[in-house]
């Protein structure tokens, strides 16, 4: 089983993307939810998130798209701060891009009303566990909490799982880690092939000269909400982009 050798060892070695202890932008308010709709009828969600769909062709789990297109995928890790989140997305908008965010189940607690302003930017929605455990590290019954967990949010405030699960702490999965997902509804797992480094804090201009350096058709691009230095870098590598004949768009639109 080459792939899932290959899949273990770079699990081992590429952990440094997503440590959930470098996430200053987190905010828990201290009322709780504002618009959780608890006590009242469920909301009706104005838009669906797309499902989560085999892709044939695809490998399972989803390095990058195609090489000779002129797409590229911009997928946030979905945490942090609501209006730090929405100014990024606003800016995504003004420039006409489409960004994926796998968002963490207990970010959907805090900010549920999160859930429906990315789907409303015409954005894409997936799943990155509900603590951001180190996923792969997990017995295999609180790994796949951690997977349901999330979709069981998504589903409720946005009536799918989401379009895409993401493991937690790890660029790979595991082999485990990604028959739970299978397990769990989700066909494929979302890797990704340019680390921005973002969530080091490293500065807007890093950001920008880390994405600039290396995109190019095809990449999956990882990234972090709830970072300043991101949504800063945000304007100008969507303008790189522009220069260099890429769009940003869903995950989805990029491999499909
Ligand atoms: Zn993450």
């Amino acid at each position: 089983m080459l792939r899932a050798a290959a899949s273990a060892a770079a699990a081992g070695a590429l952990v440094a993307g997503c440590d959930p202890h470098r996430d200053p932008g987190a905010v828990r308010s201290p009322g709780g939810p504002k618009s959780s709709g608890a006590g009242h009828a469920t909301p009706v969600p104005v838009r669906a998130a797309r499902p989560p769909t085999r892709v044939p062709g695809l490998p399972v789990q989803i390095e990058h798209g195609p090489r000779n297109g002129r797409a590229v995928a911009l997928t946030f890790h979905g945490r942090g701060d609501p209006k730090m989140a929405t100014a990024l997305l606003r800016e995504a908008e003004r420039a006409g891009a489409k960004v994926t965010v796998l968002a963490i189940g207990d970010w959907l607690d805090e900010q549920p009303a999160m859930a429906r302003r990315i789907l409303d930017g015409g954005h894409e929605l997936g799943n990155h566990t509900m603590h951001h455990r180190d996923i792969c590290a997990l017995p295999a019954a609180e790994a796949y909490a951690e997977i349901t967990g999330c979709a069981a949010r998504l589903n409720k405030l946005t009536g799918s799982i989401g379009s895409w699960f993401r493991p937690s702490q790890t660029r790979r999965a595991t082999p485990l880690v990604t028959e739970l997902a299978r397990k769990a509804g989700y066909p494929h797992v979302l890797s990704y092939d340019l680390d921005s480094l973002d969530a080091n804090d490293p500065g807007a201009a890093a950001v920008q000269r880390t994405v600039l350096d290396s995109v190019g058709p095809g990449s999956v691009v990882s990234l972090h909400l709830g970072h300043a230095g991101t949504v800063a870098a945000l304007p100008p590598i969507l303008d790189g982009l522009r220069r260099r004949g890429l769009r940003a768009v869903t995950t989805t639109e990029l491999v499909t």
